[in-house]
């Protein structure tokens, strides 16, 4: 019989301090050439091994492989200038400066298809592998070639979608499109948004998940988040869409955060990774505040939909918290799973 409530993580892991600057985001590599290869390669055994040793069900390669989730991806393009920068307010939220599309974008080939290999052969766990969605990959960026939002998602899309099917064949379960401008851009995630991500998995025979949340725990993300009211009711704009999408996966913030839990009800028959671990905090939770949050997400997934994991990803987290908070998963998850048998 499949293991009720499979525990996994939303994305990134912290990274090794002889690799990249600890407790900083988008920290850059300390290595570099043949020696980087090797230790993010020595930095995924680590980081699954703190997986395992947790009991994390759905392992990943915590990120240990890029150095952001939307740029690292777009850096292994063709049409994107790094040198020329402009400076765009992301997520309609804060500054940030940015490359440029100046021509047309391809993939000339795999960005991290050699990456996920090289975790398949560590492990018969099932893996998930998170690409940027196409969304927040034209928001992350300044266009001037297209100019069209749609029109440079679209591409994208068609890009994403070459790059996941080499994943899957390499022997990936699950792929994940981190999509948090799903948060921020109603009507564009309804006109278009959620059809570029079916674009991005058409064809695919494994497992796809979106992951929406409110972000890592950075003061441009605090602010907005007390702008946001008493309910957070932002997903609520995207899951009629989403529910009627060909997608398998919703991974949600839900612990700590004013998400009312009831909106997962938009999206039932889908499988739902709730969070149960903030990723704003440094305190670990106990294992029974995470079952307390699974036990409120049952009201609205079905039990074998049910996937606990973080709220978002962890690389800004000293590395003894985040081992922390993923056994506190673990455990949670266990509680509830000992109640439902
Ligand atoms: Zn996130």
């Amino acid at each position: 019989m499949k293991r009720l409530l499979p525990t996994s993580t939303a994305g990134s892991l912290p990274k090794p301090s002889w690799l990249a600057e600890p407790e900083t985001l988008w920290s850059p590599w300390k290595l570099q050439g043949e020696t980087l290869a090797e230790g993010k390669q020595d930095a995924l055994r680590l980081s699954l091994h703190e997986q395992q040793l947790a009991g994390i069900d759905i392992v990943s390669d915590g990120e240990q492989t890029r150095q952001h989730f939307v740029t690292t991806f777009i850096e292994h393009l063709d049409g994107v200038d790094f040198e020329k920068r402009e400076t765009v307010k992301i997520r309609d939220r804060y500054d940030a400066s940015v490359p440029t599309v100046v021509g047309a974008v391809s993939r000339q080939k795999p960005v991290f298809v050699e990456d996920a290999r090289f975790l398949r052969e560590q492990t018969r766990q099932p893996i998930k592998w998170a690409l940027p969605g196409p969304m927040t990959m034209i928001d992350t960026l300044y266009d001037a070639h297209y100019k069209s939002r749609e029109k440079l998602a679209w591409e994208f899309a068609r890009i994403l979608n070459q790059e996941a099917r080499e994943l899957e064949a390499a022997g990936v379960d699950i792929i994940q499109f981190d999509e948090p401008a799903f948060n921020v851009f109603f009507d564009e995630v309804n006109d278009w948004g959620v059809a570029t991500l079916e674009r991005a998995i058409e064809g695919l025979k494994c497992e796809t998940a979106v992951h929406i949340c409110y972000g890592y725990g950075i003061k441009a993300n605090n602010d907005w988040k007390k702008t946001l009211g008493s309910e957070w009711r932002q997903y609520e704009e995207a899951f009629p869409k989403l529910k009627a999408s060909t997608i398998d996966m919703v991974s949600l913030e839900c612990h700590n955060s004013h998400v009312p839990m009831d909106l997962i009800e938009l999206i039932r028959g889908k499988k739902v990774m709730v969070g149960a671990i903030d990723v704003a905090s440094h305190t670990i939770e106990s294992p029974e505040e995470v079952a307390s949050t699974l036990r409120r997400a049952l009201q609205f997934v079905d039990a074998d939909k049910l996937y606990p994991c973080t709220n978002c990803g962890m690389a800004p987290l000293p590395r003894h918290v985040a081992r922390g908070k993923l056994r506190a998963l673990s455990a949670g998850a266990e509680i509830v799973r000992n109640e439902l048998a």
